[in-house]
């Protein structure tokens, strides 16, 4: 494998409950790439990123999923977290009776140790919050709450970006953070992904809106459409698909 290569994904099947939601996909992301990925209701976007970020729901029927050396259907879900996946979900859990800080605490210090690396503790992760929060202006009472529990959807959102940014994965996958978030938290997710591009760092977004795509330029826009990619092409193509809607670049929803 070349050595700049982040994620390979060869002629991937991917079944939801015995119904096949992905066939014979092939995606190759490399280091410092942004992809977006567009794509018709029920496409198959969100369970793309929940098949890499090996979400128990995909039964992988067929295919190949390379992470930088690694095979990644020998990972489950948290080694995959631990070797530098993250993904923000579409509509995240709530968890009642799960504080918020603890859990991120303990999510950092199980990939700290994956790694070889020391434990935080208590004062050790509070500067790290403060730290990354505040070079975005983050408020970060939300962590102070049990896990999503009752959070607002701008309130999720906003969860997820601290929770990418502590983290501080190698993969970043995005299922539509931008919906339901006013054009400030558009631009707030925005500033921390293109704070967290180093050129090492490769992003995979979803998203159905150009805003998003304007200030997170993606180099290569993928149209998902009947479970495989159907068309590749830079941010034009993106805003092609803004101009004239699917039909209009020759994509036909044959389910209606
Ligand atoms: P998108 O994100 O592109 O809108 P999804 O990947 O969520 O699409 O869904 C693709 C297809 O898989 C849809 O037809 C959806 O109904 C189906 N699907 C997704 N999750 C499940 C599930 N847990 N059980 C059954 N069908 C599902
Ligand atoms: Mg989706």
């Amino acid at each position: 494998m070349k050595e700049d290569m982040m994620l390979k994904i060869e002629n991937l099947k991917v079944n939801i409950n015995d119904k096949t939601i992905l066939n014979a996909l092939d995606l190759e992301i490399k280091e410092g790439e942004v992809h977006a990925i567009m794509g018709m209701n029920g496409a198959g976007k969100s369970t793309l990123v929940k098949a890499i970020s090996g979400h128990y729901d995909c039964e992988i029927v067929e295919g190949t999923m390379q992470f930088k050396d690694k095979n990644l259907f020998e990972m489950d879900v948290s080694q995959r977290a631990n070797e530098g996946i993250f993904m923000s979900f579409q509509n995240p859990v709530e968890v009642p009776g799960v504080n918020n800080s603890y859990f991120l605490k303990t999510a950092i210090n199980e990939k700290r140790s994956y790694l070889g690396e020391e434990p935080m503790d208590a004062m050790q992760f509070l500067k790290h919050v403060k730290e990354q929060t505040s070079k975005y202006e983050i408020d970060n009472k939300l962590l102070q709450r049990d896990l999503n529990e009752g959070f607002s959807g701008g309130e999720k959102k906003r969860n997820e970006l601290i929770q990418l940014l502590l983290l501080n994965p190698d993969l970043i996958m995005l299922d539509e953070i931008d919906s339901g978030l006013d054009v400030d938290a558009i631009k707030t997710v925005a500033n921390v992904i293109n704070g967290m591009l180093d050129g090492k760092k490769s992003v995979l977004m979803i998203t159905h809106y150009d805003r998003l795509l304007e200030l997170i330029k993606p180099d290569f826009v993928h149209i998902i459409h009947n479970g495989k990619i159907v068309k590749t092409g830079d941010y034009k193509l993106a805003l092609e698909l803004d101009e004239k809607g699917f039909e209009g670049i020759g994509i036909k929803d044959e389910t209606q």
